[in-house]
């Protein structure tokens, strides 16, 4: 059957790679074309599509190269059993489609995946082509991140590390039942021996650099992956669980969290419902208390209700410490770093602020009301000069009186 025609395979292609979450170009290193040389910049200004972690403002062409595919997991709407309509591009129009886009400052960056035609080599070796061409021959210095296909060779999942600022390859489900019983063409002992291959030449090319300038780059923005939520029967706490070990043993950037959405004809394994886009967002909260805030997987995990999930109506993190209320009041003129950052309400931001400001003055309310934007929130688990709380274990009203309004959680229902 002929192909459709460009744009439609863009539409179609564009739209197939949406459900993948794992996009973000936090940590890339800084490359310019100034001085007239090259193509592009990872720091050019253009029409936004998305948020780095670090706050930048980044476009990205998400692309799959096809959504034909040789595996049949239950929840991917490319899967070989689904009816979905099918096209794919040549390595070489996905370059063209790169750079036009590019050059037109729509885009900052590629990020391309693809499903499983021929055999996952080939598929590799497809994916490979297109950043290779980019660089090599375009001397494109976008940002450009690359999925790595399950199942492909060791050595050409290397090779895409050298032309691609960040890899990833999803580890899917947090447990090796679910991904037996949903994606039963993978194989989770591969995929985390991948990320093991991947970790190993970041830190070896790291290395290298620091004793050769010249020494090649291998994924220097490092590797992500994605775990869908809520296809399976796994906790919030099984899902902290894997996280932790994933940024362990891996040495992650990001792991993203994708709250499964339903598909058109979905196979009789998933569940109808998507789950409350809610248990997305306090799964990544949960993610930076244990990056940015000191906390174990283990008290994160302790924060979660008798069936293992984390509360919607409150952040994990005052969830926590309504579990722990021992640990409250905290007093702001003279706890360490550590414990500021345990109170709910406190941010990163605030919490260097308030140390910054208590060198030259005694911290009153008011001053913690400059940093915060719910005083509120904060005021049972603190104590100023001028504020002290009643004592945290005779507030039973104080869960109601801090959850969210219902309205609020219908809102990310
Ligand atoms: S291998 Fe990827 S594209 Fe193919 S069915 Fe599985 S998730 Fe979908």
């Amino acid at each position: 059957m002929a192909q459709p025609g460009i744009l439609e395979r863009l539409e179609i292609l564009a739209d197939a790679a949406k459900y993948d979450a794992s996009c973000a170009s936090s940590g890339t290193q800084k490359r310019d074309s100034r001085g007239g040389r090259g193509v592009g910049s990872t720091e050019g200004m253009g029409i936004c599509h998305a948020y780095a972690p670090d706050g930048r403002c980044i476009s990205l062409l998400k692309l799959l190269l096809t959504n034909h595919c040789i595996f049949d997991c239950h929840y991917c709407v490319n899967r070989k059993s689904s009816n979905v309509r099918r096209a794919g591009f040549t390595p070489q129009e996905v370059v063209d489609l790169t750079l036009s886009f590019y050059k037109r400052n729509y885009i900052e960056g590629l990020f391309l995946s693809s499903g499983i035609v021929r055999s996952s080599n080939h598929t590799m070796e497809q994916l490979i082509e297109v950043a290779r061409t980019l660089r090599e021959t375009h001397d494109f210095r976008g940002y450009i991140h690359l999925k790595t296909i399950p199942e492909a060779d060791p050595d050409l999942v290397a090779q895409a590390g050298l032309w691609a600022d960040r890899v990833s390859i999803n580890v899917e489900l947090p447990t090796e039942a679910g991904l037996l019983r949903l994606a039963p063409d993978k194989d989770a002992g591969r995929i985390e021996g991948t990320m093991g291959n991947l970790s190993a030449a970041i830190v070896d090319a790291k290395d290298a650099r620091k004793h050769y300038r010249k020494a090649p780059r291998f994924a220097p923005a490092g590797q992500s992956t994605q775990m869908i939520v809520g296809a399976d029967g796994a906790s919030d706490a099984q899902i902290v669980g894997k996280a932790s070990t994933l940024y362990d043993r891996f040495g992650l950037r990001r792991v993203y969290y994708s709250a499964f959405s339903p598909i058109p004809d979905a196979s009789a394994v998933l569940p109808l419902k998507r789950p409350p886009l809610l248990r997305e967002h306090r799964l990544y909260q949960s993610d930076w208390l244990i990056r940015f805030y000191g906390f174990a997987p283990l008290e994160v995990q302790q924060a979660t209700s008798a069936d293992g999930m984390l509360p919607l109506d409150i952040d994990p993190k005052l969830a926590w410490a309504l579990k722990f209320r021992e640990n409250f009041p905290v007093d702001l003129n003279r706890a360490p770093r550590e414990a500021l950052l345990r109170v709910p309400g406190l941010g990163t931001k605030a919490v260097k602020a308030l140390l910054a400001a208590r060198r030259h003055r005694t911290l009153r309310l008011e001053d913690v009301a400059r940093v915060t934007v719910s005083l509120k929130k904060l005021r049972p688990f603190i104590v100023t000069v001028d504020w002290r709380p009643t004592l945290l274990t005779d507030r039973s009203d104080l869960r109601a009186g801090l959850a969210a309004p219902p309205r609020q959680l219908e809102l990310f229902g």
